[in-house]
């Protein structure tokens, strides 16, 4: 085994050979990967081999797709058959809601390009005659699902890889990494030490494992999964072409052909994780034991839905553990506090996204950046909160969700209430719903009773709705006040704060008491924040951005840090607060800080240190809802004493609480983007507006060069406007917008503007089709609704009440 390695990669299942390959494809030849036994040796070898590209993230979809479309490439370059069988699949609907979930997701594949197909119950007879159709609604074709082997293709990605150079080291367990002074790692191995720049993670069932041995906790678990194969099928047999894939999520299983048999494989609900506390090293090529009572319940109906299944006599059960992170998606990219530690755990559809994971890691590891958004997959998108405690309850909530509806208005339960601040018993108390985000629970709204408490999932519009318009109102008529802990929030101090932050931010940081928004981009050019950057003192600046991002923002923070002078504190949760908005905002502000907050002494866009009635605070004079609006930041200690003195000065002021989701619809009125929806990497500064807030004069940043490039030569899209004929439902964010028949751009978030009474979409368009007025139409859950794009925003154009 070589000493050095520029990287070295741990983990000879599908997803390290993937990584493999693709450092090789990218340009790195001087890679190596470490197995402790033979390739496959972990969860890889007994997967049932199936791939689809269904997935609600559209970004993840087209990385599945990528890796349905590498098999071919792999074939030709190793030589190494991948045993590949598109033979397409069906998603099938038996009632109304899965049914308005595959025409949502059918629509999306409109604007990215992928050839699925809404298929009626006869098409589904035909194309599966093994089917029993009683009950079925409908279904949505994919004719790219199929399956393969799962050792011939991970055999594929290793010759490939070693095409290009990668070496391979077989049974040979990595026993230790230590971290050196000049960045670089020692691996150690049975077999020798190897020093590299860059180490992966690919350790499969062991990742934690591997990851304890960097010193780092990492959200997965695995669970016992079953599939079964049956003996050969008369009726099979008889059929003149392989059978498609079925999903029926319903009977909570996936089925296929295999030779002349069937699979059947089952996500129960009574499941079970596997070595919750660690996995032994001694694990190898044994199966667990089956355990059929567990799947009697969907074994059943199977056989209802497939009656060949029940007369079929059963080959072998496959009960064998895999890796979920809480929420069901991949671990990849940098570990946070780890430099040169990467990720690539937690895959639990390895040969649906094994190539998409390696192609992304390969990206970030050579060029810096993944070269599309994949903040879904991003190992930064959980911070400490994300327990082993935790991390169990989620993985055994998202596997017995694995073919339940994803509505977006839906808010787990698993695990919760796990981070909460002072408020909010007294919150809850008042009958709010909570949501969460980074951990954290926040107020989505407040109900009317107890009993009311929950807010009903749907794509439609929710039990909430008139209860959010309440609260929007009461904003836009009196004065509403809203927790503001979930923002992320840091304080960037020292010497050198201001210099520093001017390299990293595209705006120049403002004077002491002012503050700026600006955009925080990537040497591409491309967003990765959308920040608000308050200057309390010469050297002293808090920062806040959007909550699930603190632990990417964080990151990067900590990744262009210089060696001294500057100091970055997250302080999301010791710095936390209200907003108060509406027109009597000021009012209340005044009565609990005694002194002049009139608009010539606090100015829009300023900060300010005031005692709030004992609590030394900080005030940001901007609001999110576009309204006239304070934002209150106290130590975390203090927030009681904060609610309590704005709650009884505000009594008379007809003070009412709200919450995000009225949030939400405020700042839609103003055409307000927000991070991961009109905001994200995939976007520029130039596509969203956010160049308004660049400044091109105030010397180098990063992607300054990108910018000024985009600065002269314009793209050809951009975010818009648009007010829809909306019945029942608004849109969410994804759906295709259409004008003359044709698919011309796409929705990135939406939904009811209830003070103006208006369903609003926000969305890409090309340039030229941007003009007031302009008509187009909007597929809402498979209806095609009149949208018209609107020049200016629907609640105070002119700025005058947020700024006066
Ligand atoms: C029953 C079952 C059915 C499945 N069906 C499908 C399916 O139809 N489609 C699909 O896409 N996915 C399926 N899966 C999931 C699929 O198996 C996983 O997504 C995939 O195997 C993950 O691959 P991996 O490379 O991340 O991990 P693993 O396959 O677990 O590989 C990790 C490797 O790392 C090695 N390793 C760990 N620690 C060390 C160390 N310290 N030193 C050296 N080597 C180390 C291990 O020996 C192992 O070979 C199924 C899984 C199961 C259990």
């Amino acid at each position: 085994m070589k000493t050095h390695a520029r990287a070295v990669v741990i983990g000879g299942g599908v997803v390290g050979c993937s990584v493999l390959y693709h450092l090789t494809k990218y340009g790195w030849n001087d890679v190596l990967l470490i197995e402790r036994s033979e390739l496959t040796s972990g969860s890889t070898w007994h997967a049932a081999g199936g791939f689809h590209t269904l997935n609600s993230d559209p970004n993840l979809a087209r990385l599945q797709g990528y890796t349905i479309g590498l098999y071919q490439e792999l074939e030709e370059i190793s030589g190494q058959a991948c045993g590949l069988h598109h033979v397409g699949g069906i998603t099938i609907a038996t009632d109304p809601d899965r049914m308005d979930f595959l025409k949502a997701e059918y629509a999306k594949h409109r604007y990215m390009g992928l050839e699925s197909d809404l298929v009626s119950p006869e098409e589904i007879g035909k194309l599966s005659p093994v089917t029993n159709i009683e009950g079925i609604i409908g279904g949505l074709y994919n004719p790219l699902d199929g399956h393969l082997d799962p050792s011939g293709t991970t055999h594929a990605y290793a010759k490939a890889a070693k095409v290009g150079g990668a070496q391979i080291s077989l049974r040979n367990r990595v026993l230790e990494l230590n971290a050196l002074a000049d960045g670089s790692w020692d691996v150690v191995t049975e077999q020798g030490t190897v020093r590299t720049e860059n180490v992966v993670n690919a350790g499969g069932l062991w990742a934690r494992e591997v990851g304890h041995m960097a010193g780092v906790y990492l959200p997965l678990l695995a669970m016992e999964h079953q599939y079964l194969v049956t003996e050969d099928i008369a009726e099979v047999k008889a059929l003149d072409k392989e059978l498609p894939h079925v999903l029926d999520p319903a009977g909570e299983s996936y089925f296929r052909q295999e030779g002349n048999g069937l699979v059947l494989g089952i996500y129960e609900q009574d499941c079970d994780p596997w070595s919750v506390d660690s996995t032994p090293w001694d694990f190898g090529h044994e199966l667990l034991p089956d355990n059929l009572d567990r799947i009697a319940e969907p074994l059943e109906h199977a056989f209802h839905r497939y009656p060949c299944l029940a007369e079929a006599g059963i080959k072998r059960v496959i009960n064998g553990p895999f890796t979920f992170a809480p929420d069901g998606n991949p671990l990849i990219g940098p570990v946070p506090g780890r430099p040169g530690f990467w990720s690539a755990c937690a895959v639990m559809a390895g040969f649906s996204q094994g190539g998409g994971v390696g192609k992304t890691l390969a990206e970030w590891m050579i060029e810096g950046e993944p070269t599309s958004d994949v903040f879904a997959m991003d190992v930064a998108r959980f911070g400490d909160y994300a327990t082993p405690d935790f991390t169990k309850s989620r993985v055994v909530e998202n596997y017995q969700r694995r073919f339940a509806i994803s509505f977006p208005n839906e808010e787990l339960p698993a695990g919760r209430p796990l981070v909460t601040t002072p408020v909010y018993d007294t919150w809850k108390a008042q009958n709010a719903v909570f949501g969460v985000g980074y951990g954290l629970e926040h107020v989505n709204y407040f109900a009317a009773s107890p009993d009311e408490a929950y807010e009903t999932p749907s794509f439609r519009r929710s039990n909430a709705f008139a209860t959010i318009g309440r609260e929007c109102r009461a904003v836009r008529h009196d004065v509403g006040i809203n927790e503001i802990h979930n923002f992320g929030k840091y304080i960037v101090s020292g010497p050198r704060a201001e210099d520093w932050l001017n390299g990293i931010m595209a705006n120049r940081m403002p004077k002491v008491g002012r503050i700026i928004l600006t955009p925080m981009l990537n040497p591409r050019g491309r967003l990765i924040g959308d920040l608000t950057v308050a200057r309390i003192s010469d050297d002293k600046f808090q920062i806040t951005g959007s909550s699930v991002a603190q632990g990417y923002h964080m990151r990067w923070f900590q990744q262009h840090l210089p060696d001294s002078g500057v100091t970055v504190e997250n302080v999301s949760l010791t710095r936390i607060g209200f907003q108060i908005a509406g027109p009597k905002a000021r009012e209340l502000l005044s009565r609990v800080t005694g002194g002049d907050v009139s608009n010539g002494a606090v100015k829009f866009l300023s900060v300010t240190e005031m005692d709030v009635q004992g609590c030394p605070a900080t005030v940001n004079r901007l609001s999110y809802t576009g309204d006239l609006g304070y934002e209150i930041y106290v130590d975390a200690a203090r927030q009681m004493d904060l609610y309590n003195a704005l709650t009884t000065a505000g009594q008379d002021l007809e003070l009412r609480p709200f919450g995000m989701r009225a949030m939400m619809s405020l700042r839609l009125e103003k055409s307000f983007g927000s991070w991961l929806r009109e905001f994200r990497p995939d976007y520029t500064a130039a596509e969203t507006g956010l160049d308004f807030f660049i400044d091109f004069d105030k010397g180098d940043f990063i992607g300054r060069r990108a910018a000024l490039a985009e600065r002269d030569n314009p793209p050809d899209r951009h975010l818009a406007t648009m007010v829809v004929d909306a019945d029942d439902a608004d849109v969410w964010g994804d759906e295709p917008i259409w004008k003359d028949g044709r698919v011309v751009g796409f929705v990135t978030s939406g939904g009811y503007a209830h003070y103006v009474e208006k369903s609003v979409a926000i969305g890409f368009l090309p340039v030229p089709m941007i003009a007031e007025g302009a008509e187009f139409e909007i597929e809402i859950l498979g209806r095609m609704r009149p949208a018209r794009l609107i020049g200016e925003p629907l609640f105070d154009p002119e700025g005058t009440r947020m700024r006066g």
